[in-house]
Order: C-alpha cells, then sequence, then structure tokens
C-alpha cells in the first residue's frame, strides 16, 4: 500500500476542483517513509483517499496527482500507479492528436504537454522520426524507464532523445542530464514538416526540445497579411514565421535575433524550402536597440512579428516584464507603415491577455497610433489547457492592424 499524505484539514479544495498540486503549505503529515517520486495516496482530513500522487519532498509541490478518485470511482485502499497507467495516457495523448488531425497537418508536435496531458512533470516532444523527452518533476524521473518503454512500444520505429537540461530539475532536487536514449544520435538539423513547408530543428542544442511547436497556428495565421509585403520578424529565432510568410508570397522579411546559430538555421530553413535567399535579410542583433536603430535610419515595413522569450518568470518580474512588452510594441509600431499589420505575442503565463491587451494599448496611446484587433491567436492544440490547470494557458497573441 502506499505511504499517506495527510492534508490539513479543509486544504482538499484545490484537489475537489481537480487541479493536480499539493503545496507544502497544505500538508498536514506524510505517514510512512516514500522515496522522492514514489507513489502516495492523497488524504483529507476527513480519512477520504482523493487521489494518488508523485511524492517530491524536496519542491514546493510535493505532490504531484496522477489520478484523482470521486464519489463514483474513488481511489481504493489497495490501489496504486503501475507502468501500464503511462501507457495508457500516452496512447490516449497520441489518439487526440490523431484526432485532432494534427498529424496530417505536420510531424513536428507536441505528443504529452505536462500537467494538460494529465502527466504532470512529462514533455515529451515529436519531431520526424526521433521523441524528445523532458522529465521534470521527481515523479516522471521515477517512471523514467516504464515511460521509455511506453514509447517503445507505441512508436517502434522512433530515436529516443532526453532534453532534460533545465533549470526547473533543481526546484525538484534533480540535476541536468541530456543525451541519446534509443536509437541513432541526432543529426545537427533534422527536417519536420508544418503546413506545407520545411523546418531544420537542432534536438541536441537549440532551445526547448529544439523548436517552438506552440507557435504552429500563428506562423500559419500570418500568411494571410504578407503576400507582397515587407516583414520584420523580430525574435525570430530559426525564422519559422519567415518560412511561412514567404511561402505565402511576402516580398521581403527581415530575422532579428541575438542567437547566431538560430539565425543560421533560419537562413538554411529558406534554402530547404526553395525559397529567394535574397528575399531573407538576419541581423543578429538586441531587438530592443535594434528597433530603436531601425527608427532612426528610417525604415518602415508593412508586418511585425514579435514574439519574445518570456520576460516573467515569477510575479516580482510582472512590472518589468509589462515595461519590456510596452518598450518593443511601442518601437514596433514606430516602424509600421499606414495600413501595417502588428503581430504581438507573449508567452509570459503570468500576464494574462487582459493585461497583455492592456499593455498593447499603452503602447498604441505613446506610439500616437490608433489599433484595432483584427485577431487573437493562443498555443496550438498539441498545447491544450486542462480545463482544471488554468495556468496551461501561456501563449496569447494578438494581429492588430495599425491606421
Ligand atoms: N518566433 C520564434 C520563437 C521565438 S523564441 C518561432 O516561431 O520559432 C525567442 C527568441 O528570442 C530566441 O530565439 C532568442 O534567441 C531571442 N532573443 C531573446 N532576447 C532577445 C533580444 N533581446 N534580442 C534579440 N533576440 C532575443
Amino acid at each position: 500500500m502506499p505511504a499517506t499524505m495527510h492534508l490539513k484539514a479543509g486544504r482538499e479544495k484545490s484537489l475537489k476542483r481537480r487541479h493536480p498540486w499539493v503545496f507544502s503549505g497544505a500538508i498536514d503529515r506524510v505517514d510512512g517513509e516514500p522515496q522522492p517520486g514514489e507513489t502516495i495516496q492523497v488524504m483529507n482530513s476527513d480519512g477520504q483517499r482523493l487521489a494518488l500522487a508523485a511524492y517530491s519532498p524536496e519542491s514546493q509541490i510535493q505532490a504531484r496527482i496522477w489520478k484523482f478518485g470521486d464519489t463514483k470511482n474513488p481511489i481504493k485502499g489497495d490501489s496504486t500507479i503501475t507502468a501500464d497507467f503511462f501507457a495508457q495516457r500516452i496512447t490516449a495523448a497520441k489518439q487526440r492528436r490523431v484526432g485532432l488531425g494534427l498529424t496530417e497537418v505536420t510531424n513536428g508536435y507536441r505528443l504529452i504537454s505536462s500537467e494538460s496531458d494529465d502527466l504532470p512533470g512529462l514533455i515529451i516532444d515529436h519531431y520526424a522520426n526521433y521523441l524528445v523527452l523532458q522529465f521534470l518533476s521527481q515523479g516522471t524521473e521515477f517512471w523514467r524507464d516504464d515511460i521509455i518503454q511506453a514509447l517503445r512500444a507505441s512508436y517502434p520505429e522512433h530515436n529516443i532523445y532526453e532534453r532534460s537540461d533545465v533549470a526547473v530539475r533543481e526546484k525538484e532536487g534533480l540535476a541536468k542530464r541530456q543525451g541519446l536514449i534509443l536509437g541513432d544520435e541526432p543529426e545537427d538539423s533534422l527536417t519536420i514538416e508544418e503546413n506545407g513547408y520545411k523546418l531544420g530543428v537542432d534536438i541536441k542544442g537549440g532551445h526547448k526540445t529544439g523548436f517552438y511547436l506552440d507557435q504552429r497556428d500563428s506562423r500559419k495565421a500570418i500568411q494571410k497579411y504578407v503576400k507582397d509585403k515587407s516583414v520584420l520578424n523580430c525574435f525570430s529565432y530559426t525564422g519559422g514565421f519567415s518560412v511561412s510568410a514567404l511561402s505565402a508570397g511576402a516580398a521581403h522579411v527581415t530575422n532579428i535575433d541575438e542567437s547566431l546559430p538560430a539565425l543560421n538555421i533560419a537562413k538554411n530553413n529558406i534554402e530547404l524550402n526553395g525559397l529567394n535567399l535574397e528575399r531573407c535579410e538576419n541581423i543578429e542583433a538586441d531587438v530592443f536597440k535594434h528597433l530603436r536603430l531601425m527608427r532612426d535610419q528610417g525604415k518602415q515595413f508593412d508586418v511585425i512579428i514579435l514574439d519574445p522569450p518570456k520576460f516573467a518568470d515569477n510575479k516580482s518580474q510582472l512590472k518589468s516584464a509589462c515595461r519590456g512588452y510596452k518598450d518593443i510594441n511601442l518601437w514596433a509600431l514606430k516602424l509600421l507603415k499606414p495600413g501595417g499589420i502588428l503581430a504581438t505575442f507573449s508567452c509570459s503565463g503570468l500576464i494574462s491577455p487582459e493585461l497583455f491587451q492592456q499593455t498593447i494599448g499603452n503602447s498604441a496611446i505613446d506610439a500616437g497610433r490608433n489599433l484595432r484587433i483584427i485577431e487573437r491567436l493562443n498555443q496550438g492544440a498539441d498545447h491544450p489547457t486542462s480545463i482544471f490547470f488554468p495556468e496551461g494557458h501561456y501563449l496569447k497573441g494578438l494581429i492588430c492592424q495599425v491606421d
């Protein structure tokens, strides 16, 4: 029988709403001596078994729920988590993506999106014939071998690579880890396809697991606005938006990013799609500084894309994050031709869609320009948001037209 975590009286509310985290402050005591990652049962102060969870003693989040009980299917005293559980949840997530038609438009997609696919602490991204894994919690670390076995059964032809080289693992008391798990060492650039174009992905050295899969729908959305237009793609990374824009007939794109390796892949991506390199310029620079320089140079664009990295990791950074968003949007607005399009994004989960919109409004006031929202964008369907885990919604975008 699993060890038992007893909650303080009245602290089961979030669990009853099926939120998958138990914070240290809600815990009265833990009976038994569970090891990090081991399965525990979570009980309220009335002795009701509410859930089976993974124990993580070093983290603020001391338990992450694998399975909830309810009145119809209460957690039984002898029930626990087995390897089958992971095989079932992985199969279910795969079927959901197939059901959404995702696998028809791309072979690069997120297969498991942690809490939103009912597997807290696990990320699995699918890139062509590679699966790239991130184990972000003690619970997923504990079940690592079984998760890999489940993937081998579901994807017998795939190579498996690990990118658990992320700082959040330290909060769990885990060291970073990266490397090949199964199959062949990956090439420096794997090719995926999405929406009819090709993209090179460096799963060993690229950001996250190699690519920003979450922006697929937004890359498609901008195609409507770019035909014969000049496009400025800020924080371009490997030029996903630019490949999409040129494929849709953009006259010219300018990429700005501070990462030279990313810009080099961006250049390769243009060639990979048989697009004209003369229609693309790459600038290695700090966007904050370079937008000001372009203004001094009198540059103007029809379409500007702003897709910066996360500006706020915690609440204390909210104000400075808003200042950052306001600044880049203000300077972008100064570079847009009348009638031009601003596609602006925030992947900071702490910035709500309302706050983001208000911030862009502040930029418009300071720039002295009128803006109309014509489209609202979100992370793609392979990064869903569990209704019980609203924090899972982090990426929002606005496509606006300027007067
Ligand atoms: N739009 C991309 C993803 C952008 S990720 C896509 O669709 O794939 C954010 C990018 O911003 C990263 O490539 C990072 O190198 C770059 N970056 C972060 N801070 C920057 C800065 N101040 N100036 C320029 N680039 C920056």
